[in-house]
């Protein structure tokens, strides 16, 4: 593909002025409003139902403009937000233990390996207060103490209690609460909802995003809509590794076409390995199940001391164990970061020292708590996380630890926004998991639900408002012929798909993609892996367009003809994904390049020559993508070698 080309063209992330903590009450007073009789002129395209596309659609309806909302499931309320477990952080203070905005802010800003925009993250710890409020108004039943006061735990990352949660099913309940306030607008007409319809090109029109192209999965059928703005909340990319803790069904379409069509995609390769989730167990696997991070609130994570030990967890005498997180980081323990926790649990496995089949595996401890706790409060706690790990592995971790290993779980990149969370191309917004906005290099627990529902009820309804009070956008007509070419560009593409009849599987190929993907791009990286990967991937796509077998046809229901649009993506976006890791020749967060590392194993990052997000634009598919810098500027924090000892 030949030699990166870096851009001098300047990206503006609109900033605004002013001391960090008035940036956004200074914005929200300053940008313009519509009149309420006039957002109804307005027509807003919101893809995605989950949590950000959710609380987005309903909020936008609820102040007047004509939302379209599209989801590919069946029902929004099965968005993949609804997996969520653990919990959603808050910086309400409500344990009296020092917390505060400020606070949640830095830890963000710590935890992201100060690779993030200093302004969004403050406003998403500050706007995180209204979050709560807003979900208990719609009867969220969030933990509570026995005092009445919503219950907090912690999360990695954190020295204080901050995550309000919902038992083990907090997304679900989330969830819930934004679809129920949605529900309300598509009843009252203000939301026109798409179910089971996937969203397969953006439409631009003179350069402005203006419309969506979507395929009915039920009847096949290929049709236009057009609107003023067009938002995505399309969630994360984690599929790209095959297996995830991530739904099936998720996966990088809706921000990989609108990349092809203009808009930048920024940090690729900043993707999160989640360290406490079921360990494979073998090739037969098509997902991986976590274990929320919460259980580290009382789980102790550990391994034999010596290689070689095979005895029972509970025949081995605690001198024999290394409780490997607690004698690293003392400060954080058993809840240091994601990365770091992922990283620590690789090295003693690697070591010779992991446990269960293939050795691939670290014990998540919970006898000291059930002991100092007792049975039923640990089962109060936890208890659908512990039967879900029973119907999974048929072992009772009330008796015995439960054995985890890190897995791909959430992407931080995503479609580059400014800080009104607008792409590059004008009226086109992303919200949520499929933006890069706030978490850098890694993101701390607990902190993507917030995001969502931070931009979903409280940025984007404001943002929005400016965008179409100051451009005066007008919707085209679907007569436009700009329509007509992208319904023909899908369905070549879908009789290209049809008419291979090759021999393999569009599984087999996701599955060696995400082989490939794990092995050279996973939770450690060097610049011969990285390379190796480039050569491979273009190789493997010319084989799946050769040689895929996709049955049936397109004017009916058929899975193998949406996967293998999906799968056909991922065989483009891994590419990008890989050179963005090889292009950052530095370790930071999640990116771990075992070529960049400190004596004791840490990440090092290079501020001197990486501190800027990277946002790439699209040159077609065998031109070298150029990379544009939007450089990091802190302001109120200093950058500092990351700890957590
Ligand atoms: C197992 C698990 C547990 C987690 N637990 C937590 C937790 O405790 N706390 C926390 O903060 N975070 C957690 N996360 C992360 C968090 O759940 C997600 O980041 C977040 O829910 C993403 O929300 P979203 O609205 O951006 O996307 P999603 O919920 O993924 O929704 C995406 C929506 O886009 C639609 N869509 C996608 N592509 C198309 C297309 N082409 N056409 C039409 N529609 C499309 C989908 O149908 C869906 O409605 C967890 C993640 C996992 C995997």
């Amino acid at each position: 593909m030949g030699e990166v080309r870096d851009s001098t063209m300047r990206l503006d992330a609109k900033i605004p002025s002013g001391p960090l903590a008035e940036k956004w009450s200074r914005h929200r007073n300053h940008i313009k409003l519509i009149n309420p009789a006039n957002k109804r002129k307005f027509d807003v395209i919101v893809v995605g139902s989950g949590l950000a596309g959710g609380s987005a659609s309903a909020t936008l309806s609820e102040l007047g403009y004509k939302v379209k909302c599209f989801c590919f499931q069946d029902s929004p309320r099965r968005a993949h937000s609804i997996a969520a477990q653990g919990g959603i952080n808050a910086a309400k203070n409500y344990q009296n233990d020092g917390d505060s905005v400020y606070r949640l802010f830095y830890d963000t800003i710590k935890g992201g390996d100060f690779r993030a925009r200093e302004a969004n993250v403050y406003r998403l710890a500050e706007v995180s207060v209204n979050i709560i409020d807003q979900c208990v108004a719609q009867g969220v039943p969030f933990a509570r103490e026995y005092s009445g006061y919503l219950a907090n735990r912690s999360f990695g990352g954190a020295q204080v209690s901050r995550t309000f949660y919902a038992r083990g099913q907090t997304g679900q309940q989330l969830l819930l609460g934004a679809y129920q306030a949605l529900a309300k607008q598509i009843e009252a007409g203000g939301v026109r909802m798409y179910p089971r319809a996937e969203m397969l090109d953006l439409v631009m029109i003179d350069g402005n995003a203006k419309g969506i192209v979507v395929r009915d999965l039920v009847t096949g059928e290929i049709s236009s809509h057009a609107a003023d703005a067009v938002v995505l909340a399309t969630g994360g990319y984690g599929n790209v590794f095959f297996l995830s803790t991530n739904a099936k069904g998720c996966n990088v379409t809706a921000i990989w076409r609108a990349y092809k069509r203009g808009a930048l995609l920024a940090n690729p390769c900043y993707t999160q390995i989640h360290p406490t989730c079921i360990p494979v167990s073998g090739d037969h696997q098509s997902k991986l199940t976590l274990m929320s991070e919460s259980l580290r609130n009382d789980g102790r994570v550990w391994v034999p001391r010596n290689k070689g030990d095979h005895r029972a967890p509970g025949e081995i005498p605690k001198e024999e164990r290394d409780y490997f997180l607690e004698r690293k980081y003392p400060a954080y323990g058993n809840l240091a970061p994601r990365d770091i926790s992922s990283r620590a649990a690789k090295e003693v496995c690697d070591e010779g020292r992991g446990v269960g089949p293939g050795g691939r595996g670290v014990y998540l401890d919970f006898a000291d708590a059930i002991e100092r706790l007792g049975l039923n409060m640990i089962r109060e706690r936890y208890g659908n996380l512990f039967e879900m790990y029973e119907r999974i592995t048929g072992e009772d971790a009330y008796k015995a630890p439960m054995r985890i290993y890190p897995a791909s779980h959430y992407t931080m990149g995503g479609l580059w926004v400014d800080y009104n969370l607008m792409s590059n191309v004008p009226g086109l917004y992303v919200i949520g998991e499929a933006n890069f906005s706030d978490h850098g290099a890694n993101r701390l627990g607990a902190s993507a639900l917030m995001q969502g529902l931070a931009d979903g009820y409280f940025i984007l309804p404001y943002t929005i408002g400016d965008y179409f009070a100051t451009g005066r956008p007008a919707k085209p007509s679907l007569d436009h012929p700009e329509f007509k070419k992208v319904e023909e560009e899908i369905a070549r593409r879908t009789n290209k798909f049809l008419s291979i009849k090759g021999h393999r599987t569009v599984t087999e190929f996701h599955r060696e993609l995400g082989k490939l993907m794990w092995d050279k791009c996973g939770m450690a990286r060097n610049e011969a892996g990285l390379k190796e990967a480039l050569e491979r991937i273009p190789a493997l796509r010319q084989e799946f367009w050769e040689d895929v077998n996709v049955l049936g046809d397109g004017n009916e229901l058929n899975q193998s003809l949406e996967y293998s649009g999906r799968v056909a993506d991922f065989m483009e976006f891994a590419e990008l994904l890989v050179l963005d890791a090889l292009t950052r020749d530095e370790s930071c967060g999640a990116h771990f390049r075992e070529d960049h590392q400190t004596p004791d194993g840490e990440a090092m990052r290079d501020d001197e020559n990486f501190s800027y997000v990277a946002a790439w634009e699209y040159q077609g598919l065998d031109t070298r993508p150029i990379l544009h810098k939007e450089p990091l500027v802190y302001e109120e924090v200093h950058l500092a070698q990351r700890s957590y000892k």
